[in-house]
């Protein structure tokens, strides 16, 4: 690893100050950044560590949304009872994430600034249409996180800001929220492919609302327009996953890398995407 200066803020104003005047890079939880440093993909000359910030670290509710704070761990999520009940699929994408030890210094907003195409916060915010709050000494803005996402490890964060609260609206109840993952083992594993759905059916049993995003299938996370389009107004059935799981497969552009092999990664997203998609289902039903 390579030497840095290293700056603590203990405030969001003096973290905008710092970010105005130095070229430093963050690290929250420092999951990703640490052996991205010790790897040399990673060598700032400054690091800036926003742990002390502890306003940065919540779950808030307002009548109509959802605010998670960039410093809230993936814990912090899975043990939450109101990210239980508005986003499932971020809970169950938060319980397989790592081990205890992960999930304990592992941050949301570390995760978003990352921007892994398999990162797995992203599937499930997806089909929340969740927004991404930045913050700099010039001001705030928020932005689509369909949008924030710009390529494998790349997003729309400028130099001088940081990543503060992620926020979805409530979805009105009930409604069916599932994630699920593959990787090459079964726990501490960095997805092959993921996929998050979200469904809801009127009073006649048919689908008024679904929403599919896939994870490690693309440059980035991705939702898929064209199969949720084709479920809308339809009775569910067995059938009809699969022929939403052919349009997965149409939408998606897998890479071969070391984890899966392109052919492999568009068999397995149509498989958890048929299973995600029924899933939900069977979880409206109970
Ligand atoms: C053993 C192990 C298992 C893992 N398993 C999984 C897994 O199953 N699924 C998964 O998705 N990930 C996994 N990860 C990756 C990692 O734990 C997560 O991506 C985690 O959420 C990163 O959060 P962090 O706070 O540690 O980020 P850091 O490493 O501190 O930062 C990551 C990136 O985000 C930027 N950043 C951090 N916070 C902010 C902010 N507030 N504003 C702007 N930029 C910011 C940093 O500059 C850096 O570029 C694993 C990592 C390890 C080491």
């Amino acid at each position: 690893m390579q030497s840095f200066n290293y700056l603590a803020p203990h405030s969001q104003n003096e973290l905008c100050q710092v970010l105005c005047n130095t070229a430093g890079k963050i690290i929250a939880g420092g999951t990703d950044m640490l052996p991205q440093m010790r790897n040399l993909k990673q060598t700032p000359s400054t690091l800036i560590d926003i742990s002390h910030i502890s306003d940065l670290r919540y779950i808030q509710e307002s009548e109509d949304e959802v605010l998670i704070g960039a410093l809230t761990t993936w814990s912090d999520i899975l043990e939450s009872p109101l990210i239980q009940k508005t986003a499932p699929a971020l809970a169950q994408a938060a319980s397989l994430v790592g081990a205890p030890m992960t999930r304990n210094r592992g941050t949301i907003g570390g995760n978003l600034g990352n921007a892994s195409p398999a990162a797995d916060s992203l599937p499930p915010l997806l089909t929340l249409d969740a927004i991404v709050h930045l913050n700099s000494q010039s001001g705030q803005r928020q932005v689509p996180l369909r949008n924030f996402l710009t390529g494998p490890g790349t997003t729309d964060l400028k130099a001088d800001e940081y990543i503060q609260q992620v926020s979805y609206k409530k979805v009105a109840l009930p409604f069916g929220n599932v994630f699920n993952k593959l990787g090459p083992r079964q726990g501490m594993t960095i997805s092959i492919a993921s996929v998050a759905v979200l469904l809801a059916l009127d009073a006649n049993g048919k689908i008024t609302l679904a929403r599919i995003a896939l994870g490690a299938v693309a440059p980035t996370a991705v939702r898929c327009p064209d199969a949720e389009a084709f479920l809308l107004g339809k009775e569910p059935s067995t059938e009809l996953w699969q022929e939403a799981a052919h349009q997965v497969r149409k939408a998606i552009a897998p890479i071969d890398d070391v984890r899966g092999t392109q052919e492999y990664r568009h068999h397995i997203a149509g498989i958890l995407t048929r299973r995600a998609l029924q899933t939900a289902y069977l979880s409206l039903q109970e």
